[in-house]
């Protein structure tokens, strides 16, 4: 037999299903496929920075940024940080731009995590985490997120957690459920961190979609939890520009030094002209938040009026762009062969459940829909949805 030439590693993971469905939904139907699937807007994203974006590329700030970030978005960063989160951060040595938050994520875990350290990440989650663990060598520890509200059990949290525990990924607002952290939820996690010294990773790239007065709460605004805290986010979501490529995250100086150097040899930089852009949008005044926040409900409203009666079951997400949905009422099999029926039957694009559980079993009768898409898009989404399991 041949010699495998993939890493040990790699073959413990497959592909994202995420881009999985959105490159099959475009394969087999084109244009006229629906891709409530991968988390990507399909409308434009603001004027402004687009201009800010092309200004720069004609005003020739076509090469290497510093590898940590342009000096300018890095200010902004820092700016933004302290209008939102009211905190103070040093933009020279707490800042590092990254590749998306994506990369940004990694490269945190990559840089403070050694074999045999435990990471503790709420399941059901955003796929890319597992990965993480594994290129970082770290064992990966899982705690239930139940269903409808998404709620932990604390004595599940607190009995995973050893000396062994080197930190934990916390997602909020939460991809896939929508779910938003609590104030006293975090408290509790913030607790376990300083009883164990373990780091806290907060993915807070949806910080500005919260629903029904959901508030955003960043771990790292805890007592005591500043210094043990990287905060990671990013321009995709709050600036619909997922093809950018541009996050970052917030840390410690010691940590920063760590995951600088993580992120300069991984990819010397995030794209120069995008991160001037990326000044002009996070200086975007108040109103720009407000607004995207108010036509992010109404998309979510819409999606859930489409989806009931439909048989597909939603929780209700209090942020973030998606909803998770029971579908065994539909009795059209498991979550990945609902997911290959809407495809070729309805030219729609979801994401089966399973691939956001450690164990698939327990996202078998899930699915996700992204909601950040226009009109037109989730009326034709929901209309296909309206025929889903009539037939049957
Ligand atoms: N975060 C988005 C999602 O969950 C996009 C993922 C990606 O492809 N990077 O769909």
């Amino acid at each position: 037999m041949a010699q495998q030439r993939v890493s040990a590693k790699v073959q413990t993971f497959t592909e994202s299903v995420i881009r999985e469905m959105t490159r099959l939904v475009g394969a087999r139907h084109g244009e006229a496929g629906i891709n409530l699937a991968q988390g990507f807007p399909d409308f434009a994203a603001p004027q402004a920075i687009k201009d800010a974006a092309c200004a720069a590329i004609q005003s020739d700030v076509n090469q290497y940024a510093i590898t940590w970030g342009a000096k300018e978005f890095r200010n902004a960063i820092a700016e933004k940080t302290q209008r939102f989160l009211g905190l103070e951060i040093d933009p020279e040595r707490e800042i590092t731009v990254c590749c998306g938050a994506t990369e940004a994520m990694l490269s945190a875990l990559l840089a403070t995590l050694d074999p045999g350290d435990e990471v503790v990440i709420f399941s059901p989650f955003y796929e890319n985490y597992g990965p993480d663990c594994v290129l970082s060598g770290a064992q990966p520890r899982f705690v239930t997120l139940h269903p409808p509200d998404w709620n932990f059990d604390r004595d599940e949290l607190a009995a995973v957690f050893n000396e062994r525990t080197r930190g934990v990924i916390i997602n909020t607002p939460h991809n896939p459920t929508g779910k938003v952290f609590s104030r006293e939820e975090l408290q509790f996690i913030a607790d376990l961190c300083l009883r164990y010294d373990a780091l806290a990773y907060t993915d807070e790239i949806y910080e500005h979609l919260t629903y029904d007065g959901a508030e955003h709460v960043s771990m790292a605004t805890l007592p005591g939890m500043r210094e043990r805290t990287v905060v990671v986010n990013g321009l995709s979501k709050t600036y619909s520009v997922t093809g950018w490529r541009v996050g970052y995250t917030i840390a410690p100086p010691d940590i920063t030094d760590g995951i600088r150097k993580v992120h300069d040899f991984v990819t010397v930089g995030a794209p120069a002209p995008l991160q001037e852009a990326g000044a002009v949008a996070l200086r975007l005044p108040e109103e720009y938040y407000a607004s995207l926040q108010q036509e992010y409900l109404v998309r979510r409203d819409l999606m859930l009026e489409g989806l009931r009666g439909t048989g597909f079951r939603a929780y209700v997400p209090q942020g973030a762009y998606y909803v998770m949905a029971e579908i065994d009422e539909l009795g059209l099999g498991t979550d990945v062969e609902l997911a290959r029926h809407l495809i070729e039957e309805h030219a729609l694009a979801v994401v089966p459940g399973s691939s956001f559980y450690a164990d698939p079993d327990l996202g078998r009768t899930q699915v996700r829909f992204c909601f950040a898409k226009r009109r037109d898009t989730l009326e034709r989404a929901i209309e296909a949805l309206s025929k889903v399991g009539v037939s049957v």
